[in-house]
């Protein structure tokens, strides 16, 4: 009865389940990036009142890989450039969101680099930012989302919701395809939403060109307003 129950009762677990099996049982010898580690399930298996435990090993020396490491598009999470992979810029970024096409990073708002990715740039970008005014506890979070339909290099462009970063009042948008743009700003149960057009600002030689969009709004107020300041690129 048993043999037959525990087999099952295992394999529901799924293959999943042992990445974190690993990651509970062996933290300190898994290095922290890793999220899995290869076990080798080698123990009996035991019944506490609690759970299931399964006695499992460490495997110290994963089989090589034959196959060459796959290469990504890396892009920068805030100024949404992408690089390519070999190129300085590419190499620097600390945390790059990583694109398998320059489909995907065009898809999800990235701009190509004027250097190494000319093909996929677009000169000009949206600049957006949102003030915020009245009960800052807890502290209100700023959302924004593409509206309108845009279409670069065939490839239709959706970046989901971009969450704004606070600095002090004020809130920062990555660099936006330009368009529409739904913001919401909400503080538990309050929220509010605007429509706003973000417009083009674009860089050339030493000057700055363009405008970037500011909503302002108050905690706890329906109204909303933007105005339009000079770009800072
Ligand atoms: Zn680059």
């Amino acid at each position: 009865m048993f043999d037959e129950i525990i087999p099952a009762a295992v394999s529901s677990i799924g293959t999943d389940a042992f990445g974190d099996l690993a990651a509970t049982f062996a933290t300190g010898a898994v290095p922290a990036p890793q999220k899995y580690a290869l076990m080798n399930i080698d123990g009996i298996i035991d019944i506490w009142p609690t759970g299931l435990g399964i006695g499992a090993s460490l495997v110290q020396n994963a089989p090589p890989s034959t196959y060459p490491p796959p290469t990504y598009l890396r892009g920068h999470e805030f100024n949404r450039e992408f690089h390519t992979e070999t190129r300085k810029y590419g190499i620097l970024i600390k945390q790059p969101v990583r694109f398998p096409t320059w489909m995907r990073a065009i898809e999800l708002g990235y701009n190509g680099c004027w250097y190494c990715q000319p093909d996929y740039n677009v000169v000009a970008v949206g600049q957006l930012r949102v003030e915020v005014a009245g009960n800052f506890a807890p502290k209100p979070e700023v959302t924004a989302e593409l509206v309108n339909h845009v279409q670069r290099f065939g490839v239709t462009v959706a970046p989901g919701v971009v969450h704004l970063r606070r600095r002090t009042r004020t809130y920062f948008a990555p660099l936006l395809v330009p368009g529409s743009w739904k913001v919401t700003i909400t503080q538990e149960d309050w929220t509010i939403t605007t429509t706003v057009a973000v417009g083009k600002a674009w860089r050339s030689q030493d000057q700055v060109h363009g405008d970037a969009t500011v909503v302002h709004a108050e905690v706890g107020s329906t109204t909303v307003t933007t105005t339009t300041v000079p770009a800072s690129l």
